[in-house]
């Protein structure tokens, strides 16, 4: 079996992400690569193509919430001693923005929870799941208790 060159894994800062990223630590070191850590923020603007856009409500400051994600990143990566890793933070619908960067970059293996947020009482949630059926790479869904 080859070895995977191009490893994402999606962090959303709930607890299971210290169980995610430690699993996704020991398959870049067996494959003596490194990570892309990539975290989304969630948020999107009221709007309807079949309308005009409505105008973004003007006390959600997008700027200042990418602002804040990449600080948590940064230091969710020093506690995890990935300070040489890519970090990188998307603005959008978890699902769709890891879909669409794994694909632009090439990676070949896609580490996320088997659930968080949206997924409480899944087995695979909705994030996991999208995933798995979207992409044509490896995706591995860490268990989560
Ligand atoms: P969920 O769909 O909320 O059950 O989440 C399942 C997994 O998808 C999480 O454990 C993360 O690995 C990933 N994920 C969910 N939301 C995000 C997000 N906003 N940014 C990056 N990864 C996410």
């Amino acid at each position: 079996m080859s070895n995977y060159r191009n490893i994402l894994v999606a962090v959303d800062f709930s607890d299971a992400s210290n169980t995610v990223v430690q699993r996704a630590i020991d398959i870049a070191q067996r494959n003596n690569t490194q990570l892309t850590l990539l975290h989304v923020v969630e948020y999107m603007p009221p709007m309807d193509i079949a309308y005009e856009p409505v105008p973004t409500i003007a006390w959600i400051d997008e700027e200042a919430l990418i602002k804040r994600a990449k600080s948590s990143l940064e230091k969710f990566c020093t506690e995890h001693k990935l300070v040489n890793e890519k970090q990188v933070v998307l603005l959008g619908a978890p699902k769709l923005e890891i879909c669409q960067y794994a694909r632009d970059k090439h990676c070949d293996l896609i580490i996320l929870g088997s659930h968080g947020r949206h997924g409480i009482q899944l087995l695979l949630g909705s994030t996991a799941n999208g995933v798995l059926h979207d992409m044509p790479c490896d995706v591995l869904a860490v268990k989560l208790n």
